[in-house]
Order: structure tokens, then C-alpha cells, then sequence
């Protein structure tokens, strides 16, 4: 008769055939627990400026694509972070988002209570192989290889969502090497994250460790390596990323 009790350590320890990969997390403002990650969800043109210069007519339903949950690059309170300039590409945009984090899940979430579900927000980069996303647009193929590469998501330390009630309308600026390149404003997305996560929770069911980038504003335009990027949103911490060779 087998000791169930007594062997089940053994069998957890030996139910993996290749080394379980670490979990993805982001750093939390003032607290030592991380934010786990489980899956990146992404809000396409949210502003009606980014629709028109990416050839929207400014007016167009929200669609989302994912980034896997490793590829972030989770910058902590105060530091620079440092994404490599990824290969096959000419053309790395930057795109400033507030990024969502989920804290209680669900499907089928109406806006008027998807505020409830919410952990916190944070500042993030949607880093773009723009010519490999028009490559793909263009011959109607996935857009992954443009948007889900290796390191393509920077983000900063999440703030509890109570701690900044004037998100909704806060002010987001985008700098290169000290010059603006993005600015705009958060009352300003087609799509609120109200919206955005009644949308989303109808095509998937979201769950705690959720982040969602909420699209970017106009702007967009290209990084080379040694470039400074600093990314920031009134209220939440302020995101640096160093664009290494
Ligand atoms: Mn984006």
C-alpha cells in the first residue's frame, strides 16, 4: 500500500519534465509582495489621433491583441530599466500606455463595475517592430512577431487604484533624451478602462495578475540603441528604459 500523504512531496517536485519558467511580476509602490503576471492583453488605437496616423478614420471599435507575460520588463521604484534593441528590425516605435492591472476577475464585466476589478495601474511602454507589424498587416497575417517579441513591454511599479482616484483624467507625456515626442491625456482614449474591460472580459475571461495595455496616444516614432526613454502619467511612478545595443 503506497503512503499517499508521505510521497506527495516527491511527486510535486518530480511533475515537471524540463525546469518550470519563473513568474513574470511587476514591482508594487511601497509594498515588498509583487504583482504577478499572468497574461498582457493590448487595446489597439484608443486615441482618435493614433487611428488617423496609423490610416483609421479616428472612429473605429476597439481590438485587442496579446504580449506573452514574460515580456516584460519590470523596472522598479526609482531605476532605469534596459530593453536590448531587438533583432530583424529597422523600426522600434515607442507607445506610451496606462496599463490596468486586474485584481478580481471575471466574465461578461459591465462597465459600471469593472472599477471593481481593478488592482492598480502603471505606466507602460507597447515597444514596436513597426516594419515587421506593417509587413504583417499588410499581408493579412498575425501581428506577433510586430507586438509579442522578447522584452517588448516595459512597465513600471503598480499603484493601488484608490491611491490615484484622477486617473481617468491624468495627463501622459512621453520624453526621448529630455525632447517630448508623446503627450496627451488619459480622458482623451476612445475606449475608457471601464469600457475597455467590458470589451475585453466578453472575449476572455480575465483573472487576477491580468495587465492590460490601454493603447497609446499620437506620436509614435522611432528609438535607436542608447536612447533614453522616459515615460510618465500624473500620478503613478514615473518609467525609464534605456534602450541598450
Ligand atoms: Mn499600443
Amino acid at each position: 500500500m503506497i503512503d499517499r500523504v508521505r510521497s506527495f512531496p516527491f511527486v510535486l517536485a518530480m511533475n515537471h519534465v524540463v525546469t518550470p519558467p519563473d513568474l513574470p511580476s511587476v514591482a508594487v509602490l511601497g509594498r515588498t509582495e509583487r504583482f504577478p503576471v499572468r497574461r498582457i492583453y493590448c487595446v489597439g488605437r484608443n486615441y482618435a489621433e493614433h487611428q488617423i496616423e496609423m490610416g483609421g478614420s479616428g472612429r473605429e471599435a476597439p481590438f485587442f491583441f496579446l504580449k506573452p507575460a514574460d515580456a516584460i520588463v519590470a523596472v522598479e521604484a526609482g531605476a532605469t530599466g534596459t530593453m536590448p534593441y531587438p533583432t530583424l528590425t529597422k523600426n522600434l516605435h515607442h507607445e506610451i500606455e496606462l496599463v490596468v492591472a486586474i485584481g478580481r476577475g471575471g466574465h461578461h464585466i459591465a462597465a459600471a463595475n469593472a472599477l471593481e476589478h481593478v488592482w492598480g495601474y502603471a505606466v507602460g511602454l507597447d515597444m514596436t517592430r513597426r516594419d515587421l507589424q506593417n509587413d504583417m498587416k499588410k499581408a493579412g497575417r498575425p501581428w506577433s512577431i510586430g507586438k509579442g517579441f522578447d522584452h517588448s513591454a516595459p512597465i513600471g511599479p503598480i499603484t493601488p487604484a484608490a491611491a490615484v482616484p484622477g486617473i481617468h483624467t491624468a495627463p501622459l507625456v512621453l520624453d526621448v533624451n529630455g525632447a517630448v515626442r508623446q503627450t496627451s491625456h488619459i480622458g482623451k482614449m476612445i475606449w475608457s478602462v471601464a469600457e475597455i474591460i467590458e470589451h475585453l472580459s466578453a472575449a476572455w475571461a480575465l483573472a487576477p495578475g491580468d495587465l492590460i495595455y490601454t493603447g497609446t496616444p499620437e506620436g509614435v516614432n522611432a528609438v535607436v540603441a542608447g536612447d533614453l526613454l522616459e515615460a510618465r502619467i500624473d500620478g503613478l511612478e514615473t518609467l525609464r528604459v534605456r534602450i541598450a545595443a
